[in-house]
């Protein structure tokens, strides 16, 4: 497999009304043709900024400090917005939380489609209805020729999720970045929407960067999993490995947790993750770790290799 994107040394930040705030350190990971890499962490652990960098979605207030966000070698940062929007969209596209902020309440399905269609692969009339069709009959919308001429309003959640799955395929995107994709859609729906994705991401030979706090999705999913934890990976390792044998004390206790949700005891991790406006001395997990030692207070661990996952921890030094 051929590495289709790289982030190095990735560090974000927001410059809020106290000064700048480091909200993302030193991130690495790379995307092979064809891989789904999860990525899993608590909210505000960084996952969806580090995503979102790699399409300049970032809010007003956030600015990259540092770091390369490499797509098939070519570095994204050295881009203009324009350049970009030759990216965003055909080349990597975004499956948000929330279709609705992909979606235009005032335009049909099929309008919006063939738009996009136009924008990025400049096919017009019945050529782009074509390719319009068939995208929304892959993601198995039924009657596709009549649902281009519905609102919006007028699908399901999951049929919207469906329709913007559609709107990558229709524009051969190469990666996909899915982002929470069915948190706000209940199981059923869910399992649907991750199965209609599976099969696309096998057909197409897509890379997938999948966002999630559900680790039940990130088994059925996922290659390799990166776990953030204050900014950082603190874990990145090969699916199974992390599953069987998990290394850093907070991907266990991650692991823990849908454990006792499987068990219908619902427990969390004790205590709270670090706000951005903290700061931080030592491993940032050291005031929830139940195996921290002294040098965890004063140091912030390195990533090291351990029997090929790659773990922060002192546990390892
Ligand atoms: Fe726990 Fe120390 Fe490892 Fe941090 S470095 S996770 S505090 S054992």
């Amino acid at each position: 497999m051929s590495k289709i994107l790289e982030i190095k040394d990735l560090n974000i930040g927001f410059n809020l009304s106290d000064g700048f705030r480091q909200a993302v350190y030193d991130v690495n990971f790379s995307l092979e043709k064809g891989e789904t890499l999860a990525i899993v962490g608590e909210s505000g652990c960084g996952k969806t900024i580090s995503t979102l960098s790699i399409l300049q979605l970032l809010p007003e207030t956030a600015a990259i400090k540092k770091g390369e966000i490499l797509f098939k070698g070519k570095n994204l940062l050295d881009l203009s917005q324009k350049q970009m929007q030759q990216i965003r969209g055909k080349k990597i596209a975004l499956i948000p939380q929330d279709p609705m902020t992909s979606l235009n309440p005032l335009y049909t399905i099929g309008n919006q489609l063939l738009e996009v269609i136009e924008l990025h692969q400049g096919l017009k009339g019945k050529e782009a209805e074509d390719v319009a069709i068939k995208a929304l009959t892959r993601v198995k919308i039924p009657d596709a020729k009549e649902k281009m001429k519905a609102y919006p309003h007028e699908f399901s959640g999951g049929m919207k999720q469906r329709v913007i799955i559609a709107m990558a395929l229709a524009c051969h995107a190469e990666i996909i970045i899915a982002d929470e994709p069915t948190t706000a859609l209940d199981v059923t729906v869910q399992a649907q929407i991750m199965d209609i994705l599976r099969e696309i991401k096998n057909q197409e030979q897509l890379s997938v960067i999948l966002i999630t706090h559900d680790l039940g999705i990130v088994a059925q999913n996922a290659d390799n999993v990166a776990v953030m934890y204050a900014g950082r990976i603190v874990e990145y390792a090969p699916v199974k490995k992390l599953f069987e044998d998990p290394k850093h004390p907070y991907t266990k206790a991650l692991l823990n947790v849908i454990l006792d949700i499987n068990t219908d005891s619902v427990e969390t991790i004790e205590g709270q993750p670090p706000s951005i406006t903290d700061d931080i001395s030592g491993c940032p997990f050291h005031p929830r770790c139940s195996q921290c030692m002294d040098i965890c207070v004063q140091n912030n661990p390195k990533m090291s290799d351990i029997d090929g996952s790659i773990v922060a921890c002192h546990l390892y030094d």
